[in-house]
C-alpha cells in the first residue's frame, strides 16, 4: 500500500486488522492485566512518535502490552520506557527522564522512535508473516526521514528486520552480526544494534544503565549536533 504522508499513513494504520492473530490478543491481552483494571487500554496499532524529520531513529521491537498497547504511545508507561528514557534524557534526547502518557508533555531532541511491529504480539513474538504484513508501515516511515544518519535498534529482530530492509536496497549486509553496540556504515547511515532494555535484560545484568547510555553517548557525540 502506498501512503500519501506520515499522517494519512497513520490514520490508516491505526484501524489495521491485517493480523488476526494480534487483532485478537491486543484487545484480550487489556482484560488479563489486573494492574490495570478499569483502565481503558488503547489495544490498537501505535503510530512512532517524535518528529520524522530526525537524524536518529530507534527502533524497538513492538508495543509492550501494558506499556504502548495500553497508553497508545510507543516506549510509554513501562519498564522499558522508563529505562529508556532515563537514559535518553540522561545524555539530552529528551526533555524528560520518564515516559508515561501520552499528555505528559515529553518531547524528543533529533530522535523518531518506532518499532517494526505496530502492535503488541503474543509473548512479545511476532510470527515472520504479521512481520511482512508490517513492513509498509515501518519501510514508509524510514523513507520518510529524509534527514535520516544513525538507526539504533533495540534487539534482535529490530536488527535483524532492519538488516533486512538494508539488504532489500541493495547493501552488503552479510558481515552484519547482532550483538551490544554493535555498528556498521552502510552508504550514509551509521546502523547500531543493543540489546533490547527489557526488563528481563536489565534485571539479569546484561543490559547495564551504563553500557546504553554508552551507544547514546557515542551516537550523540559523531552524529548528532
Ligand atoms: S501488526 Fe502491523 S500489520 Fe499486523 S495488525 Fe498490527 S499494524 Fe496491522
Amino acid at each position: 500500500m502506498r501512503f500519501e504522508s506520515i499522517e494519512q499513513m497513520n490514520s490508516k494504520l491505526i484501524l489495521c486488522t491485517r493480523c488476526p492473530r494480534i487483532v485478537k490478543f491486543r484487545v484480550e491481552v487489556a482484560d488479563r492485566r489486573s494492574r490495570f483494571l478499569g483502565e481503558k487500554f488503547w489495544s490498537k496499532p501505535v503510530p512512532g512518535f517524535g518528529s520524522i524529520d530526525s537524524s536518529l531513529l530507534i527502533l524497538g521491537l513492538a508495543p509492550a502490552a501494558t506499556g504502548g498497547n495500553r497508553t497508545g504511545r510507543v516506549f510509554t508507561g513501562d519498564k522499558s520506557a522508563s529505562f529508556l528514557f532515563s537514559c535518553l534524557y540522561a545524555v539530552g534526547l529528551s526533555n524528560k527522564a520518564d515516559s508515561t502518557s501520552r499528555d505528559d508533555g515529553l518531547k524528543l531532541d533529533q530522535l523518531y522512535t518506532t518499532a517494526v511491529l505496530k502492535c503488541v504480539p503474543p509473548g512479545d513474538k511476532p510470527l515472520p508473516d504479521e512481520l511482512e504484513n508490517c513492513r509498509d508501515y515501518r519501510e514508509f516511515e524510514i523513507e520518510n526521514m529524509k534527514n535520516l544518519r544513525v538507526v539504533l535498534a533495540l534487539g534482535k529482530i529490530a536488527f535483524d528486520t532492519f538488516k533486512g530492509y538494508l539488504k532489500g536496497k541493495g547493501f552488503d549486509v552479510s558481515e552484519m552480526q547482532f550483538k551490544h553496540g554493535v555498528g556498521y556504515r552502510v552508504g550514509k547511515i551509521q546502523f547500531y544494534g543493543s540489546y533490547h532494555p527489557s526488563p528481563r535484560n536489565v534485571n539479569t545484568g546484561r543490559l547495564t544503565r551504563e553500557q546504553f547510555i554508552n551507544v547514546l553517548q557515542e551516537i550523540k557525540d559523531n552524529f548528532l549536533s
